[in-house]
């Protein structure tokens, strides 16, 4: 193995001449022997880094693009992310908008808006490498996707300026855009996303904004539905459900605008139809 990657390494200094590297080669008062030696060394150390660089989390996305945030890819029932060597993207802590289902504008949020000031210094959450960097008039303004090591992606929308560019490597806190109100936005936040394989988890799962810190060392993803052990006990994993006991006087339709869910969710779950009718102390399942 060594052999055949001093075998490229010549190869490769062959055929590019200029450099550090080849300079160091040429220069006479080191012997041959020592000028290997060095080259050897601060290549191989680069090349491996390259190497870990060049796709993060090869070993789980089918692909690198530089298009396409929610590529949906099928989830797998368990993946553990490392958030050790995190950094906050913004040093501010007050959440506007959560993670979820909005009701009143009828679609998915997929993300959480967290307030910032026009001209803050948005930071990179994990090392990685910037996948995606474009502007988005009517929805994400201009905003800022990373690939990071630990398997996560991140998105940052709504900047008014964006300091890197795509197939860059970052670091954890290294500046990446300048806070704003571009896009679809009313007063400048930052709108922050959390994917796995494309698909959107709630950013609240790992980030805690208010207390700036991350919500543990590692965080598990679960598949809903899929079922493990913990401590001996088989769990099965899933977003909580959760239930409503019917007062008089309600309907679905109250009850699902006090929890901000749809009728038909609440129909599905429940195996009702818009012809059901519902009494009072009834366990109604909501979510
Ligand atoms: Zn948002």
């Amino acid at each position: 193995m060594k052999n055949i990657c001093r075998n490229i390494l010549l190869l490769l200094l062959a055929v590019v001449p200029s450099g550090i590297m080849a300079q160091a080669l040429i220069a006479e008062e080191v012997s041959i022997q020592r000028q290997i030696e060095m080259v050897e060394t601060t290549a191989l150390r680069s090349m491996l880094l390259n190497e870990e660089n060049a796709i993060p989390a090869s070993h789980i996305y089918p692909e690198w693009t530089n298009t396409k945030v929610h590529f949906k890819h099928a989830l797998p029932d368990s993946f553990r992310i490392d958030l050790r060597d995190f950094v906050m993207p913004t040093t501010n802590t007050k959440i506007t908008d959560k993670f979820g289902y909005r009701p009143r504008r009828k679609r998915v949020h997929n993300g959480l808006d967290i307030k910032v000031e026009r001209g803050d210094t948005i930071y990179a959450a994990f090392d990685g490498k910037i996948r995606i960097t474009a502007y988005q008039r009517k929805g994400y303004g201009h905003y800022v996707v990373i690939r990071h090591n630990n398997g996560i992606e991140t998105l940052y929308a709504h900047l008014s300026k964006k300091l890197v560019t795509v197939n860059e490597n970052v670091k954890a806190g290294d500046p990446i855009g300048i806070g704003g109100n571009t896009g679809r936005s009313s007063g400048p936040h930052l709108h922050f996303e959390t994917l796995l394989l494309g698909n959107c988890l709630d950013p609240a799962l790992m980030f805690d904004f208010k207390n700036q810190d991350v919500t543990g060392d590692f965080y598990m993803y679960r598949k809903p539905g899929t079922k493990y052990i913990e401590n001996g006990v088989v769990k099965i994993a899933g977003p909580k459900e959760k239930y409503h006991i019917v007062r008089s006087g309600e309907t679905i339709g109250k009850i699902a605008a006090k929890y901000g869910v749809e009728q038909g969710m609440i129909f599905k779950l429940n195996k009702l139809t818009p012809r059901s009718i519902i009494r009072p102390g009834q366990r109604l399942r909501y979510e």
